[in-house]
C-alpha cells in the first residue's frame, strides 16, 4: 500500500476521507478525539503544499436528505479552532469552489447525504476520485464499510494511498493480532457474547489467559454450570462457551457483585457459587489469576467494560483493570467505544500503548478479516 509520507504533495489536490463522526449534541461536540486524530495527515499535507478536501460522514441521515441535524458544520467550526487557519464547507460536488478557493482546507458536507454512499455506487465513487489527484484514505473506523468514499473512490482514484493514522492503526493492531509477544492477555467485556464471538475464537487461539468480563463473563458462568439469576446472558451462547472454557484460557470471576435491579437496588458483594435467583451480576472484581496474568504479559488486548461502569455503583471491575494495565510494562492496545470512554474515565490514554479509533473496524481487524477499505488500496498497487 502505498504511504502519505512516500508522496510529493506540492499542489496537489487531495481528498482526504476521514472519520469525524463525532458525537454532537445540540450542536455542540462532545467529544473531539476523531478530529484530534486526523489531524497529523492535514498539517503533513498542508505543510508539503497541498490543497484538501476533507470527506466523512456524520451520523445516519436517511439518503438523499441533507438535515442539518448532521451537517459537518459544527466540525468545520472546530477545525478552525484547531488549525487556526480558514476551513470552508461545501455543500456540493459539482462546486466551481472545490480545489478553487483561497482556503487551503474544505469540508465536504456529510457524505450520506449524497445517493450512492451506502450502496457503494460506482457513479458516486468515480465523481469523487475525479476531484483529486489523491485520495488519501485515513478513516479507519470506516475501513469495514464498503461505501462510495470508502471503497468505489479508492479504487477509482488516480493514485491513492493511506493516510497517517491508517497507518499507525495497521502498524498497532498488526502487532497484537501476527507480530504479538507471548505472554498474551485478552480481555473480553461488554454486553454479548455474540457480537464478539469471532474476536473470542480468533484471539483464543494466540493468547495465553482471556479474561471475560459484563454480560459476556456472565454467558460463561453460567455454561460453567453457576447460577446467574436474572443477569444478562445468551442462552444461544452456551455450547460454545463450554467448548471455550474446555480450552483452559478463560479467566472466570470469582467475586461478583450483584443488584435487584440495573439501577442499582440491594448492591451485594458475592462469590459466584451464591448468586440469587432474582439477582443480576452487573460487575465483577479483579481476581489475583487475572492481575497475575496482565503482570506477566508482554502484550494486552482489551475490548469491552468488566462492568455497567457507566454507573459508580459497578464501575469497580473496570476501574481496577484500567489501572492494572496502566501500570503494565506489556505493549496494550484497546479499541471499542466503552472502552475508550473507560479509559478516559479512569486513566489516560497515554497509558495505554494504543488507543485504537475504530469500534466495529478493530473489532474485524482483530477477527482476521480483510478490511474493504485495506483491500482496495491494496489493489492500487
Ligand atoms: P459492548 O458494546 O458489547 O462492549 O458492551 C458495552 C456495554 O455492556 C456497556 O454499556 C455496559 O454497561 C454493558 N455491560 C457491562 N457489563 C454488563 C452486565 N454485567 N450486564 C449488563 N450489561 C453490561
Amino acid at each position: 500500500m502505498n504511504n502519505l509520507s512516500e508522496l510529493v504533495l506540492e499542489n496537489k489536490k487531495l481528498i482526504i476521507r476521514v472519520d469525524m463522526n463525532v458525537p454532537i449534541v445540540e450542536g455542540a461536540i462532545k467529544d473531539q478525539t476523531r478530529i484530534l486524530a486526523s489531524i497529523p495527515t492535514i498539517k503533513h499535507s498542508l505543510d508539503r503544499g497541498a490543497k484538501i478536501l476533507l470527506v466523512s460522514h456524520l451520523g445516519r441521515p436517511s439518503e438523499g436528505n441533507p438535515d442539518v441535524k448532521f451537517s459537518l458544520q459544527p466540525v468545520v467550526d472546530s477545525l478552525k479552532i484547531i488549525l487556526d487557519e480558514e476551513v470552508e464547507l461545501v455543500s456540493e460536488l459539482s462546486d466551481p469552489l472545490i480545489f478553487n478557493s483561497s482556503a487551503r482546507i474544505q469540508v465536504m458536507e456529510n457524505i450520506r447525504f449524497f445517493k450512492g454512499e451506502k450502496s457503494n455506487s460506482e457513479e458516486l465513487g468515480k465523481c469523487l476520485a475525479s476531484l483529486c489527484d489523491v485520495y488519501v484514505f485515513d478513516a479507519f473506523g470506516t475501513s469495514h464499510r464498503e461505501q462510495a468514499s470508502t471503497h468505489s473512490a479508492i479504487t477509482h482514484s488516480n493514485q491513492a494511498c493511506m493516510g497517517l493514522l491508517l497507518q499507525k492503526e495497521i502498524s498497532a493492531l498488526t502487532k497484537a493480532l501476527n507480530e504479538y509477544e507471548n505472554p498474551y492477555t485478552a480481555v473480553i467485556g461488554g454486553a454479548k457474547v455474540s457480537t464478539k464471538l469471532e474476536l473470542i475464537k480468533n484471539i483464543n487461539e494466540k493468547a495465553d489467559f482471556v479474561i471475560v468480563g459484563g454480560g459476556i463473563a456472565n454467558t460463561f458462568i453460567k455454561a460453567a454450570g453457576n447460577e446467574i439469576g436474572i443477569s444478562l446472558y445468551e442462552e444461544s451462547m452456551i455450547d460454545i462457551a463450554k467448548e471455550l472454557l474446555d480450552g483452559g484460557k478463560i479467566i472466570l470471576p470469582e467475586t461478583v457483585i450483584t443488584s435487584l435491579s440495573f439501577e442499582g437496588e440491594e448492591v451485594t458483594v458475592k462469590n459466584i457459587c451464591d448468586v440469587g435467583e432474582n439477582e443480576m451480576i452487573l460487575d465483577q472484581m479483579l481476581t489475583r489469576k487475572m492481575q497475575d496474568a496482565i503482570n506477566v504479559s508482554k502484550t494486552i488486548l482489551w475490548n469491552g467494560p468488566l462492568g455497567v461502569f457507566e454507573n459508580q455503583l459497578f464501575e469497580t471491575g473496570t476501574r481496577d483493570l484500567s489501572k492494572a494495565i496502566a501500570s503494565s510494562i506489556a505493549f496494550s492496545i484497546a479499541g471499542g467505544g466503552e472502552t475508550i470512554s473507560a479509559i478516559n474515565k479512569f486513566i489516560k490514554a497515554d497509558d495505554v500503548s494504543y488507543c485504537s479509533t475504530g469500534g466495529g473496524a478493530f473489532l474485524e481487524f482483530m477477527e482476521g478479516k480483510d478490511l474493504p477499505s485495506i483491500q482496495a488500496l491494496k489493489s492500487k498497487i
